[in-house]
């Protein structure tokens, strides 16, 4: 059934929600399932860390 795959989908993305915090010149990634991203140099990166977690 499609329309299940698709709710699984959106309740992942919702337990996934990623925010970035700043940290002088470091940024980091954080999200609601309590996984937290290395700092990095660029937010941009921090933000790709937190995408590769949810692939797994
Ligand atoms: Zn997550």
């Amino acid at each position: 059934m499609p329309f299940e795959s698709e709710q699984v989908t959106a309740q992942a993305a919702a337990e996934h929600r990623v925010t970035t915090s700043e940290r002088g010149s470091f940024s980091s990634a954080r999200c609601a399932c309590g996984w937290r991203g290395p700092a990095r140099r660029a937010r941009s990166k921090a933000r790709e860390d937190a995408l590769h977690h949810h692939s797994r």
